[in-house]
């Protein structure tokens, strides 16, 4: 029912963080993964772990946010691999600022790189899944999606037009074989919340103390859920959203 093997994957921000965390799972269930970031070091670094666990793997360098470098992302992987089954749209990023300080340039970079990457990236991979008879999209939210925060107004309205761009183009193309889901991580350890967790007192306390499972999650925490979106044990699922954060959400 998880076996991913023959399945092509293209995961964005796929070099480290959640999104090789996710990788990895779609690796070791078969899958060939392809990451497309755009550090290239860390790409190959991340490649080699993924040939580790016997995936074909390879990246391809690109700017999630940039329309023509996506198109040529998504035009390469079809050539080299002549199918797309599975998108992972993970690539992310954050400016810790309340609205009066943040600038429209900041803005902008956050909205491009968390949503309308999605949207181009899903755009693309339409035909490419069409031709193959069908495909899955997960697309990376938050707890943002669902919760306010002071130091997170793009990013809360990034992640929670995640949601709503899912919803949509799960009821477009569900017609066509294609399931599109949402995960909403809780509070990972990654490159991405090293940061605060050492700038802002108290943090990383607190969100030990609210998260159900006492701790912090690790990005192989995430590679469960890639699998069973990835996988037909999905089929039935589609425009949802899905908590993936040890009980942090349900804390009063
Ligand atoms: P990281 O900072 O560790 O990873 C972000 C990834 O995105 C990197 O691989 C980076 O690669 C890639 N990326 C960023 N901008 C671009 C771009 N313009 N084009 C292509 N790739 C890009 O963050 P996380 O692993 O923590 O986050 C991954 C996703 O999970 C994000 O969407 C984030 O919002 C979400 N998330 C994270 C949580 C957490 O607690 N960590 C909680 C909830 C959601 P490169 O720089 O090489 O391009």
């Amino acid at each position: 029912m998880f076996d991913l093997s023959g399945k092509v994957a293209l995961v964005t921000g796929g070099n480290g963080g959640i999104g090789l965390g996710m990788a990895k799972g779609l690796a070791q269930a078969g899958a060939q993964v392809v990451v497309a970031a755009r550090n290239a070091s860390k790409s190959a670094a991340a490649v080699e772990a993924l040939r580790a666990l016997g995936s074909d793997s390879f990246a391809l360098e690109a700017d999630v946010t940039n329309e023509a470098q996506v198109e040529r992302l998504f035009a390469a992987l079809g050539e080299r691999c002549g199918r797309l089954d599975i998108l992972v749209n993970n690539a992310g990023t954050t400016v810790r600022k309340t609205v009066d300080q943040l600038s429209l340039a900041e803005w902008n970079q956050v909205m491009d790189t968390n949503l309308t990457s999605a949207f181009l990236c899903c755009k693309a991979a339409f035909p490419h899944m069409k031709k193959s008879g069908g495909g899955k999209i997960i697309n990376i939210g938050s707890m943002m999606s669902i919760f306010g925060a002071p130091y997170a107004p793009a990013y809360g309205a990034s992640k929670g037009g995640i949601v709503q761009l899912t919803r949509a183009i799960a009821t477009s193309w569900a017609a066509d074989g294609i399931q599109v889901n949402a995960v909403l991580p809780g509070w990972i350890q990654t490159e991405l919340t090293d940061g605060a967790r050492a700038q802002v007192a108290g943090l990383n306390e607190r969100v030990i103390a609210r998260t159900a499972a006492g701790r912090w999650g690790q990005p192989q925490d995430l590679a469960g859920i890639a699998v069973f979106l990835a996988s037909g044990a999905s089929d039935f699922i589609t425009g949802t959203a899905i908590p993936v954060d040890g009980g942090y959400s349900i804390a009063a």
